[in-house]
């Protein structure tokens, strides 16, 4: 009797689902699985020592909420989303805790503005780092308001590169078009996080000597701009050519020892210029790092198929970007104290 029921009723609602409904159903129950390296179409085909765990070619719907399930670009995508929800913090607490003087020009520090005064706060000490490894054994009493556009900037491109690196790993396996262009973003991504880099670098220890500054920021944007366009000519997208795709980055990033020796060689006095030039050699070693186990690809190198969804290269290459970047965060946290501090 109550199977007669279940079933009379079962057939009464199969007779009201929709042709939407039952599309939607359909979807629901269609499985995609995922694919070993061998049945990869070409333009797949990046790592032949990771063997499985692949997608392949999947709709937009079913590409888009893999984000939630395993795979072998599951880690590749969280790895960089993290460290993008970790900058947007971090922008954030930033945004947070400064106060904003005169014109919009935002500060930390002792000031008078009309009949309104704000009490001077140590920008190390508010966030924590660099306070107790710089000698500021004398608080400054004076302020000196400092533009904070490019501190700003190079949080930004910190997050337009972590966000549209993992997007490009969750969405490249929907189709050869939609790899190419989420590839493009990718190092759109990558230029934009090594020249806003130079932007806290440069602008603030050379922000009393403007020709200097301005001179390295130009040239840096110029050639990001360079290697952006590079890179979006097809030729570029050849085997042969991707590895002068990949130096043009490493010089590009590489470029920014020359305003680090300037600083030493110009400030080598200042505890700031040491502090700041051991951060970003710490940034550099974890870049350097990150490109040297991505070229090798190791460990999936010594064992195919065992690092398929945990323990990759390229995951350990995110995790490092994110560790650098966020130490050229520490940096230019110093970098704004600093001039804070000295202004001009
Ligand atoms: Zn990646």
């Amino acid at each position: 009797m109550c199977f007669e029921r279940t079933s009379s009723m079962a057939s009464s609602a199969q007779f009201l689902i929709s042709p939407v409904d039952k599309e939607r159903r359909r979807e629901k129950e269609e499985k995609y699985d995922l694919v070993d390296y061998d049945s990869l179409p070409e333009f797949l085909k990046h790592n032949e020592f990771i063997v499985n765990y692949y997608r392949s070619e999947w709709p937009l719907k079913q590409t888009v909420l893999s984000v939630f399930s395993i795979h072998n670009e599951t880690l590749n995508i969280w790895t960089h989303l993290i460290g993008f929800l970790v900058f947007l913090a971090l922008t954030g607490y930033a945004l947070s805790i400064f106060q904003f003087g005169v014109g919009g020009e935002p500060f930390v520090g002792s000031t008078t503005v009309g009949n309104s005064s704000s009490t001077f706060v140590p920008l190390q000490s508010l966030l924590g780092i660099g306070y107790r490894s710089v000698n500021f054994d004398v608080i400054p009493t004076a302020l000196h308001p400092v533009s904070r556009w490019p501190f700003y900037l190079y949080l930004l491109g910190a997050m337009f590169c972590l966000l549209m690196s993992g997007a490009c790993h969750l969405l490249s396996c929907h189709s050869a078009k939609t790899s190419y262009v989420m590839l493009r973003l990718d190092f759109a991504g990558i230029s934009g996080l090594i020249v806003s880099s130079f932007y806290p670098l440069v602008y603030y220890p050379f922000a009393c000597n403007p020709f200097i500054r301005d001179l390295y920021l130009s040239s840096i944007t110029i050639f990001g701009a360079a290697v952006v366009i590079v890179s979006l000519l097809p030729v570029f997208d050849s085997p042969q050519f991707r590895p002068v795709r990949a130096v043009l980055f490493a010089c590009m990033a590489a470029s920014g020892i020359v305003p680090i020796a300037h600083k030493l060689m110009a400030f080598g006095h200042r505890p700031e210029a040491v502090l700041t030039t051991v951060y970003e050699a710490a940034m550099l070693a974890f870049y350097g790092l990150g490109v040297v186990v991505y070229a090798l690809r190791v460990p999936e190198r010594w064992m195919p198929g065992r690092f398929d969804v945990a323990g990759h290269s390229h995951q350990l290459f995110h995790v490092l970007v994110v560790a650098g970047a966020y130490t050229h965060y520490l940096a230019s946290l110093v970098y704004l104290g600093w001039r804070e501090a000295e202004g001009c």
